[in-house]
């Protein structure tokens, strides 16, 4: 029989919601992971594990702070102001290896709970630069993480060629627009929903929703 169970790399924000409805859709069995890496704002767990509890999927919490210690950034540092890159530099966001580490934590814990599918809300179309969201890296890591563990694990990105307005289009054709825009923390100042308007991920969400509104209308 074909194994139909799933495991999404699950933050509480846009992407990963909007993957989870996704895995739901498809997948009869859906559990979802959540990194720990002392996240600059802990809502983001909180708001997280309220997700996975209203939708009633199984949360596994993994502590990452190591990856902290290996790698400080604006996202895990709130002394490290939050930059947009410029000049084809990495935006100050940038965890290094943070997919490689995360993806390949998922696929063991895949493993170990007879999960075969492994979803995350990587995107190649906003990626901001960020080498580890590309879709190459994923195929590459999909393979060496089969080798690793001599098995048949299926990495889906169902976000990889969208941009958000059309990430926005997914979340309303699986009937979660209204969820995915009031429960969901994609602000770098911790605030949900619609954030603080001001940051780069919150103008970036900002910018995608209004275009989408636009079409829907
Ligand atoms: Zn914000």
């Amino acid at each position: 029989m074909q194994n139909n169970k799933a495991i999404v790399v699950f933050s509480g924000g846009q992407d990963s919601t909007t993957c989870l409805f996704w895995a739901l859709e498809r997948f009869e069995h859906v559990e979802v992971v959540t990194f720990d890496y002392q996240q600059r704002h802990q809502e983001e767990i909180e708001v997280a594990q309220r997700i996975a509890e209203k939708l009633s999927v199984k949360q596994t919490i993994l502590d990452m702070s190591l990856l902290n210690q290996l790698a400080p950034n604006a996202l895990t540092r709130s002394d490290q102001a939050i930059e947009e890159g410029k000049g084809g530099e990495l935006p100050s966001t940038f965890v290094p290896g943070r997919n490689l580490l995360f993806l390949s934590f998922a696929t063991i814990l895949g493993r170990q709970i007879d999960a075969k599918h492994i979803v995350t809300g990587v995107c190649e179309t906003d990626f901001s630069g960020y080498p580890d969201c590309r879709d190459i890296f994923i195929k590459s890591l999909n393979v060496s993480l089969n080798l690793s563990m001599d098995d048949q694990f299926v990495i889906h990105t169902p976000l990889m060629w969208l941009n958000k307005a059309e990430t926005w289009e997914l979340a309303d054709e699986l009937d979660a627009f209204e969820f995915v825009r009031e429960e969901t923390l994609t602000c770098y100042n911790g605030i949900k929903g619609d954030g603080c308007g001001e940051c780069p991920a919150c103008k970036l969400r900002k910018r995608g929703l209004e275009q989408y509104l636009a079409k829907r209308t």
